[in-house]
């Protein structure tokens, strides 16, 4: 068993890791011209900007204004206009004299490898994307209906004007959690993600004079954590 997994580690060990292994981001940043700054922060070359945006990580590009996020393959790939990796691999390997064998010998398994997790990566980022903005459109509606404070005190508050008073800070709290979790602990949210996504949803079906009838979303406040048990779909 043992020697059946070190075995199918070798084998996933690619070309494409051996060059990341070889070069980290900076060095390449660096080596194709662009200047870091003290806050590790560059120009970024895949939009206009006067200003740094572009974070480079030790191991990847990520730019802040135009949301590009790439490691060393996909930075030159990019940068180049190249086609494929595996020309964005040739030509590192060229430029810093890896000597690394990239002739005919990359097979196609290691570049469909490296594919997947390339996707797999874009699919993540589609997602956090869509999640934030999930949450802040969530945390948006709470303080829109917070709003509707009662005219007079013998007028009946507006249900959604008691919903939002009792959900905004959990809303905060979602927004707050979300900004400050790694890439794992955002996944982990994915459950209130989608609650509040179905909440959103509930709204924008015809809500009009009260909240959703079907998918109430309950949460409780900052204090009482943020546990499964805590939200329930009513
Ligand atoms: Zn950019």
């Amino acid at each position: 068993m043992r020697k059946m997994r070190k075995c199918f580690r070798k084998e996933n060990f690619t070309l494409f890791d051996d060059i990341k292994s070889a070069l980290d981001m900076p060095a390449v940043v660096r080596g194709y011209g662009l200047k870091i700054n003290r806050s590790g922060l560059a120009i970024c070359p895949f939009h206009a900007e006067k200003t740094p945006s572009a974070k480079i990580y030790p191991d990847a590009f990520h730019c802040f204004g135009c949301g590009v996020h790439a490691d060393v393959i996909g930075f030159t790939q990019r940068l180049f206009g190249l086609a494929r990796p595996i020309d964005a691999a040739k030509k590192l390997n060229d430029d810093f004299y890896l000597h690394l064998d990239v002739g005919g010998k990359a097979q196609s398994a290691q570049v469909s490898e490296y594919r997947r997790r390339q996707q797999e990566r874009e699919e993540y980022e589609r997602w956090e994307r869509e999640a934030w903005n999930t949450l802040r459109g969530y945390l948006r509606t709470m303080y829109d209906w917070r709003e509707m404070v009662p005219k007079s005190p013998d007028e009946e508050p507006d249900p959604r004007f008691a919903y939002a008073l009792g959900q905004a800070g959990y809303a905060e709290y979602l927004c707050e959690e979300f900004i400050a979790a790694d890439e794992n602990g955002r996944k982990a949210m994915r459950a209130e993600v989608e609650r509040a996504e179905g909440f959103l949803g509930g709204v924008s079906d015809g809500l009009k004079t009260g909240v959703p009838a079907k998918r109430s979303f309950v949460g409780k406040s900052r204090s009482s954590g943020m546990s499964e048990a805590a939200i329930s779909n009513a």
